[in-house]
């Protein structure tokens, strides 16, 4: 098979035993890869109802047939596991280099059960996996572990590691990896977590097999006639990174601030893209051979942070600990993702959940004695000890750790109103209230509030009418199958969607057939992405998601938009209601939510 290394390797971090199963080619076609394959595995090795932090919950790292290619952004990977934060199936893509040397390893994904008596860490190889041990790492940060590791292992490895909050088990613990300055983190979900219930302290990859293609004249080609769109695509993220979207989303009145109580942030400017990019940008970082370039390092000049010197904030980041907590101290932002991505958190769910506190604090649903470090909209020093304490699950931070919701629940009957979460997955900084294609976006999407399973990129668009609901049922199935198919490549979604399409067209079906040699059409692909939703849909019905769990956010429900451009503008019950039912109609399931076997049996599941 061209483009697939064409085994799976199963790994028990108990007991150190492996087994590799081969690739049936009729399943590397149904499913691609990545996400496809990560999805498959968990629906089929993961018990209905398993604790995600008992043994049996396998950890996938999954890679697929564009990885450790020539298509720019090609070095992206996917990990995966019932998710200790929201119950559901997970999964979080990450870039680097580590994606295409797992790809040489020659395993298309690597399943992580079982649980190791003492810290390890694993080696994977050409020959299969081993398990090393860790016990000095234990405790270290990230980047840390990772170089600790590559010195054993060699430059030519790669390494992927928890951080001490991934050991902790706080809930929404990530994993990172370091290559030439450019980190690369699969932050949501709390797989990290996952790992460190495995006493897995990091992943090790190295190896050398190349990765063959059926008609490497034709990539070539694709790749030299999206060249040009891909490159005027991509100015404003190789220019500025992620944060160049700041000043117009504030602009549009989309940019949730205070916890969501307004959508414009007076500040914005102070934490634009721009204004960052003057003062502190050092350097541009990237992801193995990418042309783009979006990662950028920060260097803080002057202040009580002067001298540190780390990745920038993104896009997400900014809106997670700026504007949502009112804080428009830009260098602390620099300093609050440095410490998330050394410690091991996700800075979205991190940033959202200490806007909710912020908010609780106020209503007095929780105390400032109880919390223990002064704390409020725009305190910026407390913001950075309590995601400290997070990571160590140290005083307040033992109850942060459990993420917004589930603190919620624990203070007041009313206060899971105030928590900006679907399926108990923080929200990200695109709005659930000003783009319609979102409210059914994140209502029906696998993973919750994540912006990678309906795109906002399309709904920014002139042209775009992202006010009325006509079309967003639609648009929200055909989007997620875009992400689908594009997790499954796996490709890197600047990349994908500014050189190649916002949706599962030509240019991606061409790509497909260059690298696999398979006759594959659009249709062919867009039912691939149909395919992975519903095998995720499966998962989560097994463990009792149906319609009653395919809601948003109360305040995005419940309270329009108060002011700015997009004034007036929420999500009201009925109107949510709606548009399930013409969801659910278009997907083939049932009024609960369920897929139906007829739809699954046309899926060949
Ligand atoms: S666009 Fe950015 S995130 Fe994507 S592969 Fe390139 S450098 Fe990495």
């Amino acid at each position: 098979m061209r483009g697939y290394g064409g085994r799976i390797l199963f790994v028990d971090a108990g007991t150190g035993a492996t087994r590799v199963q081969p690739v049936r080619e009729e399943q590397a076609r149904a499913l691609l890869g990545g996400n496809g394959f990560a999805a498959r595995l968990l629906v089929d090795h993961a018990p209905a109802g398993v604790d995600p932090y008992d043994a049996e919950n396998p950890v996938v790292f999954a890679v697929g047939p564009v990885t450790d290619t020539s298509v720019p952004g090609n070095s992206r990977a996917c990990v995966a596991a019932k998710s200790p934060l929201t119950g559901l199936f997970f999964d979080s893509t990450f870039g680097g280099r580590f994606p295409a040397t797992m790809k040489r390893t020659g395993f298309d994904a690597v399943v992580i059960t079982g649980r190791a008596k003492e810290p390890v860490y694993l080696r994977v190889t050409e020959d299969g996996a081993t398990l090393q041990p860790a016990r000095d790492l234990w405790g270290r940060t990230t980047r840390d572990t990772v170089h600790a590791v590559q010195e054993v292992e060699g430059p030519s490895s790669d390494v992927m590691a928890i951080g001490p909050a991934g050991e902790k088990r706080v809930r929404f613990a990530a994993l990172a990896t370091y290559w030439k300055n450019r980190e690369g983190v699969a932050g949501r979900g709390g797989i990290g977590a996952v790992l460190g219930a495995k006493n897995v302290k990091a992943v090790s990859v190295a190896g050398a097999r190349k990765t063959e293609l059926a008609d490497a004249a034709a990539l070539k080609a694709l790749i030299e006639e999206r060249r040009e769109p891909m490159t005027t695509g991509t100015k404003a993220l190789s220019t500025y990174g992620t944060p160049f979207l700041v000043k117009p989303i504030n602009t549009l009145g989309a940019f949730g601030a205070y916890n969501l109580r307004q959508e414009t942030f007076a500040e914005a400017l102070a934490i634009s893209g721009e204004e960052m990019h003057a003062h502190y940008h050092d350097r541009d970082t990237t992801c193995l051979k990418c042309p783009v370039a979006c990662g950028k390092q920060y260097e803080i000049r002057d202040g009580e942070l002067a001298g540190l010197k780390a990745k920038m904030p993104e896009y997400e980041t900014i809106f997670a600990f700026g504007s949502m907590l009112g804080n428009a101290h830009a260098g602390s932002l620099t300093r609050a993702n440095d410490l998330c991505d050394l410690l091991g958190l996700d800075t979205i769910t991190m940033g959202v959940t200490l806007a909710f506190l912020a908010e609780a604090l106020e209503r007095g649903w929780v105390s400032a004695d109880e919390v223990g470090v002064p704390f409020g909209w725009g305190d910026w020093r407390g913001m950075l000890r309590l995601i400290e304490q997070t990571a160590a699950r140290e005083g307040f931070g033992d109850r942060l750790a459990e993420g917004s919701w589930r603190l919620a629940e624990s203070l007041h009957p009313e206060a899971t109103r105030s928590v900006y979460a679907v399926k108990r997955l923080e929200l990200p900084a695109h709005s659930a209230r000003a783009l319609k294609g979102l409210s059914v976006g994140y209502a029906t999407a696998t993973r919750g509030g994540s912006h990678h399973d309906t795109r906002p990129t399309p709904q920014y668009a002139a042209g775009f009418d992202r006010r009325g609901t006509e079309g967003k049922p639609e648009f929200a199935v055909r989007s997620q199958h875009f992400t689908a198919v594009g997790d499954s490549l796996v490709i890197c979604r600047f990349t994908s969607e500014r050189g190649y399409g916002l949706y599962v067209e030509e240019p991606y079906a061409r790509m497909v057939r260059a690298i696999t040699g398979w006759d594959v059409t659009v249709e062919e692909l867009e039912r691939v992405g149909e395919r992975v939703i519903n095998l995720e849909r499966s998962f989560n019905v097994r463990e009792g998601v149906r319609r009653a769990a395919d809601v948003l956010p109360w305040r995005v429900m419940h309270e329009p938009i108060p002011d700015g451009p997009s004034a007036g503008m929420y999500c009201p019950p009925p109107e949510l209601a709606a548009m399930l039912d013409r969801y659910y109609s278009i997907r083939g399931w049932d009024g609960d939510g369920v897929p139906t076997q007829e739809r699954l049996a046309a899926l060949g599941l």
